[in-house]
């Protein structure tokens, strides 16, 4: 698959749609998964993406898991779940939906069922809420 630069969150790093940001620098932007498997569900995306892992290239790779790990220690703060799944997927066939390689920090807690991936569009004002969250605990 070739990278589509018309995609979601191209045109979220370019600013042309909107998103509940907690974290942007000169190679990256963290913002919240807007139909989130748990609270404070985050995505991380290197500007300077590929569809995914195989095609992005390894600066941009370094660079995102650089600002993953970040999040990652402020969605933990932020929630206080003693733990966090970061995941990546590429390609159709191991579920990917947004072709811009991506990051998913998901808090997670001991019995607490993860919501279904990409469904069920999470509350405004409940995004915007976490975000703040997200980013005091980022400092
Ligand atoms: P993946 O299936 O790994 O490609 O994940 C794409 C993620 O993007 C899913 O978890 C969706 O809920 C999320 N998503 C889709 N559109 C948006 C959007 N406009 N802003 C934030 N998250 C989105």
């Amino acid at each position: 698959m070739t990278y589509d630069p018309a995609n979601i969150f191209a045109r979220i790093v370019r600013g042309e749609l909107p998103c509940h940001k907690v974290y942007e620098d000169e190679a990256t932007l963290a913002f919240m998964d807007i139909m989130p498997q748990a609270d404070c569900h985050t995505l991380i995306v290197p500007k300077d993406a590929g569809t995914g892992i195989v095609d992005t290239p390894v600066a941009a790779l370094q660079a995102a898991i650089a600002t993953t790990q970040k999040v990652a220690a402020a969605v933990k703060k932020a929630t206080g779940a003693p733990g966090v799944m970061v995941v990546q997927l590429n390609g159709a066939e191991a579920g990917q939906t947004v072709f811009h390689l991506h990051f998913h920090v998901i808090p997670r807690w001991e019995g607490l069922q993860l919501k279904f991936h990409a469904r069920g569009m999470e509350d405004p004002e409940v995004l915007k809420a976490n975000a703040a969250r997200v980013r005091a605990a980022l400092g």
